[in-house]
C-alpha cells in the first residue's frame, strides 16, 4: 500500500516526495497534468530563478506573509541547502543579480526534469489523476478519492498549490479539500501582479525600463522603493519592480500611488544642467524635438502633455520654472493606480490555507492527523527573487521528513 498520497506534481510536490521516498516511505504523487512541473517549467521565464542566495534571517524580510511561521522550515532547509541539493541533482547553478540563483543552463526544464527523474529513481509513483477527496476516520487520515477511484494511505500531502496562471493547474482543489476538513482559507488574493494604471500609460505600452527607480505610496507614506526593470502594457504598469511593489497593496488599490525616477543616476541639479545642455544644443528646435537624447521615444509624448509646455515653443523660450518643473516630473514620474490585474495573471496568490492551524516544524494539519500542507497552497507569499520557490522546497521538505514511518506511528 501506498504510505503517503502527494496531490500536485509541482516545486512543493516533488520536494516533498523525494524528501518522504528517501526515508523508505512508499510515495505516490497524483498529478492531473500529463507532466510534471509544469508551472515549474515556466518560472523565470524560462530560467528557473530557483532559490535566493541569502541567509534565513535576510530570506524572512522578503516574506510578506508570514515570516514566523515559515521560520523553522527555512531554518531547516535554508537556500544554501537548496543550492547543494539541485547541485547534488546535477543542476549547476550561478548566482545573479539581487541573489538570484539560475540553473547554469539557465533552463527550468533541467530543474523539473532533475526532480522528477531523482522522485522516479527513489521509487515515487507518479499517477495522472486528481485528488477529490480527502477520507479520514476519528480525525486521522485514512485514504483518498480521486478521479479515478478510491486509494487507502496513511498520510496526505496537499501541494496543489494556488489559484495563480490556471492553465499550469493550480485551480485551487485544494482550499476546498482542505476546507472540508474543517480549515480556514484566508481568501486568495493577487500577489507580484501588474497593476492597472491611468490611461496614458497604454500609449507607452511595450516601453521597458531598464534602470529606474520605483517608489510605491499611500498617502505620503513609502512602502517600496527599489531600482531596476519595470514596463508598461496596454492596461497599465508590469516587470520586476512592479511586481515586487504589488505585494504591498491591499485593499483600496487607488489610495497608492508609483512613482518613477526616470534617471536616478543624475541628482536633480545634475539632472537640470543636462536639460540646460540639451536645449543648448537644440536652441532653434522646437520643445517636442529636443528630448531625443535624454528620454525612450515612447515616453516623450507623455511626458510633454504632463509638462505643459507647448510642444511647439522653441527651447530658447521654456522658462526656467518650466525647466524646473520638467526636471521634477522626470525624477518624479507620478503613475495613479486604478486597479490589481486578477489572480490568475498573478505570479504567486497570497491567501491560502491559514497558518496558525498548521505545525510549523512538521506542516501537519492541527486538525487532522496525517494530513500535510506544502508550497503556495499554504497563506505564505515572498517577494520575487526565487524566495517563492525556495517557499515551496524548504515546506516540501519539512513535510517530507516529518511524515513518519509505520513503525513510528
Ligand atoms: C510565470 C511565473 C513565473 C514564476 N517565476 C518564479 C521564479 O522564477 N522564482 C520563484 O521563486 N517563483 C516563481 N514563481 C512562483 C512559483 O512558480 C510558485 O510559487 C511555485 O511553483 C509553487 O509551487 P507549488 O508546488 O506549491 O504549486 P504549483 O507549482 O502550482 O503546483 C501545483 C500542482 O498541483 C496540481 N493539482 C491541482 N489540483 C490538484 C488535485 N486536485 N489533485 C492533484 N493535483 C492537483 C496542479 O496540476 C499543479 O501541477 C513564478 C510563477 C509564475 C506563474
Amino acid at each position: 500500500m501506498t504510505d503517503v498520497i502527494v496531490a500536485g506534481g509541482g516545486a512543493a510536490g516533488m520536494m516533498t516526495a523525494l524528501t518522504a521516498a528517501r526515508r523508505g516511505l512508499a510515495v505516490t504523487v497524483l498529478e492531473p497534468n500529463g507532466r510534471m512541473g509544469k508551472k515549474l517549467r515556466i518560472t523565470g521565464k524560462g530560467r528557473c530563478n530557483v532559490t535566493n542566495d541569502c541567509e534565513p534571517q535576510e530570506f524572512l524580510k522578503s516574506v510578506r506573509s508570514d515570516p514566523r511561521f515559515l521560520k523553522s522550515a527555512l531554518y531547516a532547509f535554508p537556500p544554501s541547502a537548496a543550492r547543494e541539493f539541485f547541485e547534488e541533482l546535477g543542476v549547476p547553478l550561478k548566482t545573479e543579480r539581487g541573489g538570484r540563483v539560475f540553473p547554469v543552463s539557465d533552463s527550468a526544464d533541467d530543474v523539473a526534469d532533475a526532480l522528477e527523474r531523482a522522485c522516479r529513481q527513489t521509487g515515487v509513483r507518479f499517477s495522472k489523476e486528481r485528488l477529490t477527496e480527502i477520507r479520514t476516520l476519528d480525525g486521522r487520515v485514512t485514504g483518498v478519492a480521486t478521479d479515478r477511484g478510491e486509494r487507502p494511505c496513511r498520510a496526505v500531502v496537499l501541494c496543489t498549490g494556488g489559484i495563480s496562471y490556471p492553465g499550469t493547474g493550480s485551480t485551487g482543489d485544494g482550499y476546498a479539500l482542505a476546507e472540508a476538513l474543517g480549515h480556514r482559507i484566508v481568501p486568495p488574493r493577487p500577489s507580484l501582479v501588474p497593476i492597472e494604471a491611468e490611461p496614458d500609460c497604454g500609449r507607452m505600452q511595450g516601453l521597458s525600463l531598464r534602470n529606474v527607480v520605483l517608489s510605491l505610496y499611500r498617502g505620503d507614506k513609502l512602502l517600496y522603493r527599489e531600482q531596476g526593470e519595470m514596463l508598461f502594457t496596454h492596461f497599465g504598469v508590469s516587470g520586476p519592480l512592479v511586481l515586487s511593489a504589488s505585494t504591498y497593496i491591499s485593499g483600496d488599490v487607488r489610495e497608492y500611488r508609483l512613482e518613477l525616477d526616470l534617471k536616478p543616476g543624475l541628482t536633480p541639479e545634475k539632472l537640470d544642467e543636462r536639460l540646460l545642455r540639451d536645449f543648448g544644443e537644440n536652441i532653434n528646435r522646437d520643445f517636442v524635438n529636443s528630448l531625443d537624447a535624454l528620454l525612450p521615444q515612447k515616453l516623450i509624448p507623455v511626458v510633454i502633455v504632463r509638462s505643459g509646455i507647448d510642444p511647439r515653443v522653441k527651447v530658447n523660450s521654456v522658462t526656467r520654472e518650466q525647466r524646473l518643473r520638467l526636471r521634477d516630473l522626470i525624477k518624479r514620474f507620478p503613475i495613479r493606480l486604478t486597479g490589481l490585474r486578477p489572480v490568475e495573471e498573478a505570479i504567486v496568490t497570497a491567501g491560502g490555507v491559514d497558518v496558525t492551524e498548521v505545525q510549523p516544524r512538521t506542516m501537519e494539519s492541527k486538525l487532522v492527523s496525517g494530513l500535510y500542507f506544502a508550497g503556495e497552497i499554504l497563506d505564505l507569499d515572498a517577494r520575487t527573487g526565487g524566495f517563492n520557490l525556495q517557499i515551496a522546497w524548504s515546506t516540501g521538505y519539512a513535510a517530507g521528513r516529518s511524515i513518519p514511518l509505520e513503525e513510528e506511528q
